[in-house]
Order: C-alpha cells, then sequence, then structure tokens
C-alpha cells in the first residue's frame, strides 16, 4: 500500500502544526499496514520543509516550490497536488484539513480519479483495509468507513494527531515539476488583511476554551445591566489566559436583535449544534445555561467547566466535570487577579 504524506507549507515556509500531524498519522498507518511511506510538500520553502521532517521515517520525499506555489491558490495548488500524488503513485494520501488544501484537493482528487473525504477523525487498518472514521450529524454519530477507491484522499482535522517532531536533516526531496497553464496564476492575492492579534479572539491552538453565554447581558442582582464590565472581565481573562472565545447563541443573537451587547464578539465564536465544534483540552462556559443544542458543541473539549448562578442548570445535569455555583462577575474578577 503507497502512504503519501501531502503537506503543505506556510507564507514564512515552515510546516504548519496540522502538517505535522499529518505525519504522525501517515508513520502510525504505515506501521499498522507494514509497509512504508512518502512525504510531499508543496509551497514557499518547501524543501527546506521537507528536510524539517527528514527524520520521520518515510521512505521518500517529494516537493514543488517556485514562484507559482508561493501562494495558496485554486489552480496552481490543484495541479501542484495532482503531480505531487502521481510521482508518488499513491494510494492512499492523508492531507491536513487546512483551508488551502480543503480548497483545492477536490480538485486534485477529481483530476487523478481519487475518491476524497474530509473532516477525517482518525486512519487505521483493519482487518488488512484501511479504515477512516468521522463523525456525522453534528458530531453526535462516529462512523467508520473504508472505501476501495485508490487513490484515496483524506482530509485529517486538526487536534486529533500529536504533531511530529524530530530533528531536521537532508531529506533530499525530488523536485516534481508541473505544467502550470498560463491562465493558472491569473488569480493572484493581493495582501492580507487581518484583525489585530488583540481582536482575534478565535484561536483554535488555546489551551483553554472560554464561552460567553446571555448572563453576561442580564440584569444582575442590583437590577442594572453591566455590559461594560461583563467585557472587561471576559477580554481580561482572554488576554491573561490567551485563551479561545466561545459564545452561546442566544449572546451572540442579542446584536442582531439591536441590544447592546458584547461588541467583540459575532456569530463566528458561537459553539453548538448550528455553530461549531471546537477542540480545546479545557473549557469554562460562564453565564451559559448549558441547553443541549449549545453543549453538543462542546464535545471534543475534554475537561469542561462551568459557572452559573443556577445550581439546575443543564451543566450540573451531566454535561460538566466541574459547576461552580456563583455569580460569575465575581468569580471571574478573582480569577483575573489571581491570573495577574
Ligand atoms: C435548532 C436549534 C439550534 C440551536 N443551536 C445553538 C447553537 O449552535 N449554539 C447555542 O449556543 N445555542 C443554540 N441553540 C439555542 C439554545 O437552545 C439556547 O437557547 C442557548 O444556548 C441559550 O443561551 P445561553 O445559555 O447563553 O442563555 P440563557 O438560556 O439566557 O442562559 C443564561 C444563563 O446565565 C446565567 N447567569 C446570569 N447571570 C449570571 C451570573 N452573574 N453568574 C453566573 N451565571 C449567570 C443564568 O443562570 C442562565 O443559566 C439552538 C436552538 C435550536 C432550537
Amino acid at each position: 500500500m503507497k502512504i503519501l504524506a501531502l503537506l503543505h507549507t506556510q507564507d514564512d515556509g515552515a510546516l504548519p502544526k496540522a502538517a505535522l500531524e499529518v505525519v504522525t498519522a501517515a508513520a502510525g498507518l504505515a506501521a499498522q499496514a507494514g509497509g512504508t511511506f512518502a512525504v510531499a510538500v508543496l509551497g514557499a520553502g518547501a524543501t527546506a520543509a521537507a528536510d524539517a521532517v527528514a527524520a520521520c521515517g518515510a521512505s521518500a520525499f517529494y516537493a514543488v516550490e517556485g514562484d507559482a506555489v508561493a501562494q495558496p491558490r485554486y489552480a496552481t495548488d490543484t495541479a501542484a497536488a495532482a503531480a505531487l500524488m502521481q510521482a508518488a503513485g499513491a494510494e492512499v494520501v492523508l492531507a491536513p484539513g487546512t483551508s488551502r488544501f480543503a480548497r483545492c484537493l477536490p480538485g486534485a482528487a477529481y483530476r487523478t480519479g481519487a475518491q476524497v473525504d474530509t473532516h477525517v477523525a482518525a486512519v487505521s487498518v483493519e482487518a488488512g483495509a484501511v479504515q477512516a472514521q468521522r463523525w456525522f450529524y453534528r458530531q453526535r454519530i462516529l462512523g467508520a468507513f473504508s472505501r476501495a477507491a485508490r487513490p484515496w484522499v483524506l482530509l485529517v482535522d486538526s487536534g486529533v494527531y500529536a504533531p511530529w517532531s524530530g530533528a531536521a536533516g537532508a531529506a533530499q526531496a525530488q523536485p516534481v515539476a508541473v505544467a502550470f497553464g498560463a491562465e493558472d496564476s491569473r488569480t493572484a492575492a493581493q495582501g492580507l488583511q487581518a484583525p489585530a492579534a488583540d481582536a482575534q479572539t478565535i484561536r483554535p491552538d488555546a489551551p483553554i476554551l472560554l464561552v460567553a453565554g446571555a448572563g453576561w447581558t442580564k440584569k444582575q442582582k442590583d437590577g442594572q445591566y453591566h455590559i461594560g464590565e461583563a467585557g472587561a472581565l471576559i477580554q481580561g481573562f482572554l488576554q491573561k489566559a490567551q485563551a479561545s472565545l466561545g459564545s452561546s447563541k442566544s449572546l451572540v443573537d442579542l446584536k442582531s436583535d439591536g441590544q447592546e451587547t458584547l461588541n467583540f464578539m459575532s456569530h463566528m465564536n458561537q459553539v453548538g449544534q448550528t455553530g461549531s465544534t471546537p477542540r480545546h483540552p479545557k473549557g469554562l462556559s460562564t453565564c451559559c445555561h448549558g441547553e443541549e443544542p449549545h453543549a453538543v458543541g462542546w464535545r471534543f473539549i475534554n475537561e469542561r467547566r462551568a459557572i452559573n448562578l443556577d445550581a439546575n442548570c443543564g451543566w450540573a445535569q451531566g454535561k460538566a466535570d466541574v459547576v461552580y455555583v456563583g455569580d460569575a462577575f465575581e468569580i471571574m474578577a478573582k480569577v483575573n487577579a489571581l491570573l495577574g
């Protein structure tokens, strides 16, 4: 079985964490199958990036670099990925489920006659056949499946495997020539617009997720709203703990209802059935009831804690490991003070 870890570099030429996780997945799959695997890298600095994982145990390395693939672009990335898969004679292709690859690998699969699956949460060899797992129905059902089609491209979700780490070396990656057409480069990125680092509240790799619920915007025990104070407490914690910020649906819906609310949150922060399913080692829910459509988004949060005034809130019904029954304004002020 010819297994290929298909990777791309990021702007600085390094491999993203999700790519290193795929190296671990490919090495594990090859070990289970009793075979070898190859590594292929595309993007700026691809050859040097292959050197960075030279000791991963791959039997061969391939690279496509140069101006054409220096920036992510559907046409050139698709052509490069297809060329790398063909050069490696790949049968099972594991690739990181990054935005760059999620965009181009379905096209590369089509061109190489491959089948492609996304959001893969595990790969293994069962009774001699490669088997993949992914979640269905909003992470409620875990399905295991295999396909007879080869090549088979699997986009692996990040956060599932430990990133590979080891010494750099000389991978001697074989450069793969790609016949790019003139029209392949007609789309070009003019630049990057990103919010300031401190305005970026969604941090997928953060060790902790802080979820803010609608309670922060409700009248408190003095009969008054304390939205400014709520914002300062939440942002203070995010900054001190370098946490990622999630939200309940009720809180972010307030904005569309025109009510005064926390202006640094949007529907992008919403966790749950109609929101996201982030992966973090720990999560702290504050002023959020923990209803099922919200709590289902906590599927991949390993350790869950909640702060709520209500000892009968949803979190206390078996959805959290620890529930602090108390006032989140007081508790978070204390937590922030302890964090220094
Ligand atoms: C089809 C469908 C899909 C949905 N999808 C989602 C989804 O993706 N994500 C989602 O979040 N919801 C979703 N919902 C909505 C969900 O059912 C809840 O309505 C929502 O999660 C409630 O938000 P909340 O807990 O922040 O607000 P509330 O229910 O208003 O709870 C506020 C909580 O704050 C507590 N509180 C108030 N003040 C304090 C204080 N000082 N200290 C501590 N605690 C305090 C209160 O005790 C209360 O428990 C969906 C609903 C449906 C029908």
